[in-house]
């Protein structure tokens, strides 16, 4: 009876990953790029149709990709010049390194938020 069978909660979160520094995160975490009918572009809705690749919020992980090139071998394709500056762009908006996980925060303070019953 000591046995405590503990399931670990499943969670069926796609997971995909980073093309830039290769680790694997719930599909969430992630911003999707994808080659589309009208050009490469960033895709925040993930619904854009057309092969996509994956790449932290992160400046670092997209200046990465876009160096190395592996943005255009992920999506097997060249970026025109005006795509690339338009993922540079997009890249300058995002934080450098990972600061508060902007989900995490919010899971934590509506935690924190539920009406604690006052005795
Ligand atoms: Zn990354």
């Amino acid at each position: 009876m000591a046995k405590t069978n503990k399931q670990p909660r499943k969670r069926s979160i796609p997971q995909r990953m980073c093309i830039a520094c290769r680790e694997q995160e719930g599909k969430r975490a992630l911003v999707r790029v994808v080659r589309g009918a009208s050009g490469v572009q960033v895709d925040p809705t993930g619904k854009l149709s057309g092969r996509g690749a994956y790449l932290h919020p992160l400046r670092g992980c997209w200046e990465k990709a876009l160096e190395t090139r592996g943005l255009q071998r992920a999506l097997r394709t060249a970026l025109t010049a005006e795509e690339m500056d338009r993922l540079r762009e997009f890249a300058q908006t995002l934080p450098v390194t990972e600061a508060d996980d902007p989900v995490a925060d919010a899971v934590t303070s509506a935690v924190e938020k539920s009406p604690s019953t006052d005795e």
